[in-house]
């Protein structure tokens, strides 16, 4: 059915949200697993640490023994033996004892704090120094400084991940230390990317008079990639209906998520996309009421969910980061969904046009606040002042006139959501 309205973004978003799901969970070795998105909540099965152990290297004691110690005041004591990382102690400390001991090894039992070695008489770089009979304690202790307790870090049974988290490192390292090696995540999605239009050259061939490069290709499957997902790009499709719809059949048989394109949905008498579409498949909106980037097409290819994207390079890249984007990430299984956002103060007056507009413009953090300057031209065709932008400005709908001071959201672009 086709919808002749300029939809707002956020119902156009509202339709994209209803077809897309996340896709079968896999299981995958963990070193395989940055980036994917957990597909399961864990809960920790053991204490981290798993044992108390001591934070520095130095000397086990027994806190009351030491107290008052001091460089003029040392407190002596006996030293029963040494405890490697990895080693347990078999003896207990009595009063008036100590063991030298490793960063990370088994605090013995009767010790309840550890002095570090630089406050100590055995205080030294040599390594490999032998054990001396007596050590003299020249600070203080109390109860429990400079031991990590068992379970400091995690208690058994707590969740530590939830289900839709993006894996960063600290999380891989959350999983190795609770000896996850395998965890369910979701499938990554692929999806089919093709330009179309007959001015367009492919990256390798020279220059032709009324011609240009493919841009929209590349910057598509890298925008695509940043985020998770595996491009399948196509080959260049001229503006002709057969060409395009075997592109789209192409796409199709290769079983991909979704079917993202550039070009071919404005009004332009060889814009053959949408026509496609609606042919073969369903349209469900193609007009949003957005700057960059009012053409723009959703709908079905066959059964295969399908984004239209405008030609020009900033409305395809804004329109992918606007509607491509949460559509990737829905399907990723994704729990938060879009880029960061802050506010930003505008450091100078400009027009809009009542569109809901997403400016290109940089910010930079003063101390205080993100203060934001466009970087130059917003004709949809000028690439160079997105490769300047670090973010873009997002004006209401229905406001035309911005003033200096005046405070806006700024989507911070090319960073994953948290
Ligand atoms: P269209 O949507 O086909 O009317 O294209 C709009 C504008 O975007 C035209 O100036 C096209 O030449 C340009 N354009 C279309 N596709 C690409 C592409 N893949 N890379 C760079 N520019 C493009
Ligand atoms: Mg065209």
């Amino acid at each position: 059915m086709s919808q002749e309205v300029l939809l707002s973004v956020l119902d156009a978003l509202g339709r994209l949200s209803a077809v897309f799901q996340p896709l079968p969970v896999e299981k995958l070795p963990l070193s395989k697993c940055s980036q994917r998105v957990l597909a399961e909540d864990i809960i920790a099965d053991t204490d981290l640490p798993p044992f108390a152990n001591s934070a520095m290297d130095g000397y086990a004691v027994y806190a009351q023994d030491v107290s008052g110690a001091s460089r003029e005041q040392p407190v002596k004591l006996r030293v029963m033996g040494e405890i490697l990382a990895s080693q347990e102690s078999s003896v207990a400390l009595g009063r008036g004892e100590a063991m030298r001991i490793m960063t990370g090894a088994h605090l013995p039992s009767g010790s309840d704090a550890v002095v570090p070695v630089e406050q100590t008489s055995d205080a030294s770089e040599e390594t490999g120094r032998s054990l001396p009979a007596y050590v003299d304690v020249m600070a203080s202790a109390n109860p429990g400084d400079h031991v990590r307790s068992r379970g400091q870090d995690v208690r058994a049974g707590t969740m530590v991940l939830q289900t839709g988290t993006r894996l960063r490192p600290q999380d891989i390292g959350m999983l190795a230390a609770l000896g996850i090696a395998m965890p369910n995540v979701y499938r990554q999605p692929r999806l089919a990317i093709f330009s179309a239009g007959d001015e367009l050259l492919e990256i390798d061939q020279p220059l032709l008079p009324g011609h240009i490069r493919d841009a929209n290709g590349y910057a598509l499957a890298a925008a695509a990639t940043a985020l998770g997902a595996i491009p399948i790009r196509l080959e260049i499709a001229p503006d002709k209906i057969e060409a395009v719809v075997d592109r789209l059949d192409l796409a199709v048989e290769e079983g991909v998520d979704l079917i993202v394109t550039s070009a071919g949905v404005s009004m332009g008498t060889y814009d053959y996309v949408r026509t496609a579409v609606e042919t073969y498949g369903e349209l469900t909106f193609w007009r949003v009421n957005i700057r960059p980037g009012k053409p723009l097409v959703f709908g079905k290819y066959r059964d295969v969910p399908f984004l239209g994207l405008p030609g020009n390079p900033v409305s395809a890249l804004v329109t992918f980061e606007i509607f491509v984007r949460p559509a990737l990430e829905r399907l990723s299984g994704a729990r938060k969904m879009g880029c960061l956002k802050t506010k930003a103060h505008m450091l100078h007056a400009f027009e809009s046009d009542g569109r809901e507009s997403y400016l290109r413009a940089r910010i930079t953090w003063d101390g205080d606040e993100y203060k934001a300057r466009l970087t130059g031209s917003q004709d949809s065709g000028v690439l160079s002042s997105l490769v300047a932008a670090n973010a873009l400005v997002v004006v209401p709908a229905g406001v035309k006139a911005v003033n200096a001071g005046d405070i806006l959201e700024a989507w911070i672009l090319n960073t994953t959501s948290v």
